[in-house]
């Protein structure tokens, strides 16, 4: 059993864009919009930041108020949209309940859509001609491709259906030529089906979601999750050690997945950046 470190993996991928910004001196600038004090929101974000920093990125963050209102923040994006230092722009989910998503998300300018969360952008996933990657599946895929772990032909499952992770997971496998199955709370016989996985992806947010008798012997297991278990530590959704005995290859968390996102995210930033000052 291999254990995929994303440290290394994100690593690379963050030396890699800072290199390439330092030789041909590029700027390029994301703006990063926090609303209220969820403490995970906050963590993420401070991860962000440091990321940028590290690729030699320039970085504002918007801390704004619980209580701030759409037309507020709105207004926001709609002036970052406008600014030339700001290539990139990302407001951190979840918001508020009194504010809309959707429509804050979809303020943002298409150019500076960073995270690929809007509409445009999910579709273009679905054809497979996008500007911006999926920051999550992408990272996955960054993952497999560093650890020469073969996609094509293989049953995929993937376990979870949102716009952001797993819908994307599925068309970025199936891209790849892996012959898909895309799981959900409805999805009848789970197990039976994750057993036949080659590589098996879990996007649920649930401790325990996947545990060994759901994995086939060599499957590579990818957790996607992140959960805070009961000692309030973080924890995936995928039983570690019962099923690092059967895997070939299993991601940790924390250390899998999570930061390829954030170097996903730079290296999409750095996109913005060259399309937006017609760099070839
Ligand atoms: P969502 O809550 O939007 O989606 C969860 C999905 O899991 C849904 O499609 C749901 O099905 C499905 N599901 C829930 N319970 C079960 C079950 N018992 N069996 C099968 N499927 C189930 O979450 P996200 O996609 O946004 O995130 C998923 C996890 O990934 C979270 O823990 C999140 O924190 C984490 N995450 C990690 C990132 C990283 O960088 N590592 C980035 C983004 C997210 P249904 O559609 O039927 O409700």
């Amino acid at each position: 059993m291999t254990e995929i470190n994303g440290k290394i993996v994100s690593a690379a991928l963050k030396d890699k864009i800072a290199q390439e910004v330092k030789e041909n001196g590029y700027t390029p600038g994301l703006a990063v919009i926090i609303v209220g004090d969820d403490p995970a929101s906050r963590v993420y974000v401070n991860n962000k930041k440091k990321a940028c920093a590290y690729c030699g990125f320039y970085s504002e963050e918007y801390a704004l108020a619980a209580d701030t209102t759409q037309q507020e923040l709105i207004a926001l994006v709609e002036k970052l949209n406008q600014d030339d230092r700001i290539d990139g722009i990302l407001c951190q989910l979840p918001l508020p309940a009194h504010l809309d998503e959707k429509a804050v998300i979809e303020a943002i300018s298409p150019a500076k859509d960073v995270d690929a969360f809007c509409e445009a952008d999910v579709g273009k996933v679905m054809i497979g001609n996008y500007t911006f990657s999926p920051c999550t599946p992408a990272g996955v895929m960054e993952l497999l491709q560093y650890y020469n772990i073969d996609v094509s032909g293989k049953n995929a499952v993937v376990i979870g259906r949102s716009n952001i992770v797993g819908k994307p997971m599925a068309m970025l496998l199936l891209h790849a030529d892996a012959t898909v199955t895309l799981c959900h709370s409805k999805t009848k016989n789970l197990k039976e089906i994750c057993r036949s996985a080659d590589i098996l992806v879990s996007a649920v947010g649930k401790i325990d979601a996947v545990t060994a008798d759901m994995v086939k012997d060599g499957a590579v297991v990818i957790d996607v999750g992140i959960n805070r278990n009961a000692q309030g530590k973080l924890q995936g959704d995928v039983d570690f050690e019962s099923v690092k005995q059967k895997a070939s290859y299993i991601t940790p968390v924390p250390g899998g997945v999570g930061p390829m996102t954030i170097a996903v995210l730079m290296q999409n930033t750095l996109t913005a950046y060259k399309a937006n000052k017609k760099i070839k």
